[in-house]
């Protein structure tokens, strides 16, 4: 019989890539398969997310509860950003852990099964030409990761100290993954990095120079590719030539994450963003200009410390200016190993959740605006997954969910669909071609 592992993946697209990776070494090179249920499974894995995940103890409260569950002789192994930060603690506060894998040493999964109690969370390790195995949890759509790690130095974000510095993975190794899962069904590609339109500021070896706008002309004159996401690009590297080329190439799809973070000058600075709040907007506002449906989501934290109300009715004047179709906000909350957690002029909680309130309710009223807008509309949808009753969803070009009556015959097709009922962040349609 053949030894089975339990996964839970927390956090951003590029942690849900990490498992796709270990699935497959642990799959093509130690002769593991997957199981859904944890009581059955030899290695069970916790891949962790520090940026706005759980905190540190309710992560030990579910390990402990995986130790309870676990049957005898099964391995428990903690793996991703908060292994990187709290390396051999998390072995000293929960002993009965195997391992831990931090974020930029996936490849070593099949080292530290076999070495008790292993700790690798070395953050400057480089496997930016790791050939992984092949495993993807989607057959219609492929995650691709063209960098590690992130150069930037935001003073709220624990990212550099978990994922290390940036290191680009070469052209050619990520022209070659991006073809052959489109030459296997995969028509849509999504380009994967911590900071994406930084692409080609540094490789782990000699290499021709290429930057991100240059890589997404190579994947898109792949034939077999048909869309083309990425996340996340960084206002700041949101020169002309990309949104040029964002605008003009029809393969990549107008749907667009500019994390703001503030809207104030003032706070961005404290930040360490590197824009302004002048900066963001000429960028969005030129992206709106270029091309009337794309569509922009955003990054805000409230209350970053030291941030008056003037600061707060700044990031007010972004929203109305740029009417954002998605915003994931967040009060600001101190992380481990960061500048801004020490900083004195911590904003009073209830000031916080008022302004994160007023933000939220803002915002919903321009979605309901929106969603009347969408009512009746054509899109072009790719279908890439079944949903209970019956159901099959896909997005649109511009990144908006739409589910219709259907099965499997739809899925990795693009096909109009006529809105019949628009919600806020999804929509209900019919195919009609
Ligand atoms: S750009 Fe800033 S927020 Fe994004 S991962 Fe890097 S340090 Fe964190």
């Amino acid at each position: 019989m053949s030894k089975k592992f339990y996964i839970e993946t927390l956090g951003c697209a590029m942690n849900v890539r990490d498992s796709e990776h270990m699935i497959a070494e642990l799959t093509q090179k130690e002769g593991y398969e997957p199981t859904e249920n944890l009581e059955e499974a030899d290695l069970i894995l916790i891949n962790t997310c520090s940026v706005r995940e759980k905190p540190v103890h309710k992560l030990f409260s579910e390990i402990g509860l995986f130790n309870k569950r676990k049957k005898e002789g099964a391995k428990i192994g903690v793996c991703g950003c908060t292994a990187s930060h709290l390396g051999e603690e998390i072995i000293k506060r929960a002993p009965f852990v195997d391992f831990v894998l931090g974020a930029r040493n996936v490849s070593k999964i099949t080292k530290v099964l076999h070495t008790p109690k292993a700790v690798e969370v070395d953050i400057d390790y480089d496997e930016s030409q790791y050939a992984f195995g092949e495993f993807r949890s989607s057959p219609f759509k492929a995650y691709v990761n063209i960098s590690i790690g992130c150069d930037k130095q935001c003073t709220f974000c624990i990212v550099p100290h978990t994922r290390g510095e940036e290191v680009s993975i070469p052209a050619d190794l990520i022209i070659q993954e991006a073809r052959k899962a489109a030459q296997s069904g995969a028509k849509e590609i999504f380009l994967l990095g911590q900071n994406v339109n930084n692409y080609g500021r540094r490789f782990g070896s000699d290499h021709p120079k290429i930057n991100f706008t240059e890589l997404l002309r190579r994947v898109s004159e792949i034939e077999e590719v048909e869309r083309i996401r990425f996340t996340s690009p960084h206002p700041l590297h949101m020169d002309d030539e990309f949104l040029e080329e964002f605008a003009r190439n029809p393969k990549i799809c107008k749907s667009m994450h500019m994390p703001l973070q503030s809207g104030s000058s003032r706070i961005l600075k404290a930040m360490k963003r590197g824009y302004t709040k002048e900066w963001f907007l000429d960028r969005a506002l030129k992206l709106r200009e270029m091309i009337p449906d794309v569509s922009i989501s955003t990054d805000i934290i409230v209350a970053f410390p030291g941030e008056s109300d003037e600061d707060f009715e700044d990031t007010m004047d972004v929203i109305e200016k740029v009417r954002f179709e998605q915003i994931f906000s967040f009060k600001y909350s101190p992380r481990p190993l960061t500048p801004a957690k020490d900083y004195e002029n911590q904003v009073p909680d209830a000031i916080a959740s008022e302004r994160l309130t007023r933000l939220q309710a803002r915002h919903n009223e321009m979605l309901d605006e929106m969603k009347a807008e969408r009512q009746g509309k054509i899109y072009q949808v790719y279908f890439e997954e079944l949903r209970p009753g019956g159901m099959v969803a896909g997005r649109t070009d511009n990144n908006w969910l739409v589910q219709v009556k259907g099965s499997e015959e739809l899925l990795g097709r693009t096909l109009d669909v006529k809105i019949t009922e628009a919600g806020r962040l999804y929509g209900y349609g019919e195919v009609i071609a």
